[in-house]
């Protein structure tokens, strides 16, 4: 993560640090449509992700209230040659209006971090796997299914959008 020398986009869009800060506590509002502004901020949004080297970024957390969030999946199989895991990136993507369709009875305990808590870590039960529907940066709807660490990606991000942080679920 930068810590400094901010780019364009960091200044343009700061991150939210701290829980005490009303909007990471919204509801956030629906997206009606997709405008070319919004098609924008998901770009955006993604190549914040990127920048940060975060697996997940919310819009609340820099300061836009919109359900909208970048989400990485990866391959939690891949290993290198040595065996070693590697979780190759399989795909990078803004979910618009998430919904869960389903979730698995099963869950998963994990740790969990947050760009917007700097030096929290804790455990955070989950489901399993899910089903989502979402609509993506073209505004066509997309079903996606996300099994253990990539469901966990998805449902901290959706947490973001009601205002539900990941200390309030600490294990
Ligand atoms: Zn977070």
């Amino acid at each position: 993560m930068r810590l400094f020398d901010k780019t364009e986009l960091q200044k343009k869009y700061p991150l939210i640090t701290w829980e005490d800060v009303p909007i990471l506590r919204t509801i956030c509002d629906t997206v009606p449509k997709v405008t070319p502004d919004i098609r924008k901020f998901c770009k955006d949004i993604l190549k914040l992700m990127r920048e940060y080297e975060w697996v997940w970024l919310a819009a609340p957390q820099i300061w836009q209230n919109y359900r909208i969030a970048a989400v990485t999946q990866r391959d939690t199989s891949a290993t290198d040659t040595q065996g070693r895991s590697e979780w190759k990136l399989l795909d990078e993507f803004v979910i618009i209006n998430p919904v869960v369709l389903s979730q698995s009875d099963e869950s998963d305990v994990a740790e969990e971090a947050c760009l917007s808590l700097p030096k929290i870590k804790g455990d955070v039960e989950r489901p399993y796997s899910i089903t989502i529907q979402f609509i993506d940066i073209k505004w066509k709807e997309q079903i996606h299914k996300a099994t253990w660490f990539n469901a966990r990606v998805i449902l901290h991000e959706m947490d973001h959008l009601d205002g539900v942080l990941f200390i309030d679920k600490l294990a």
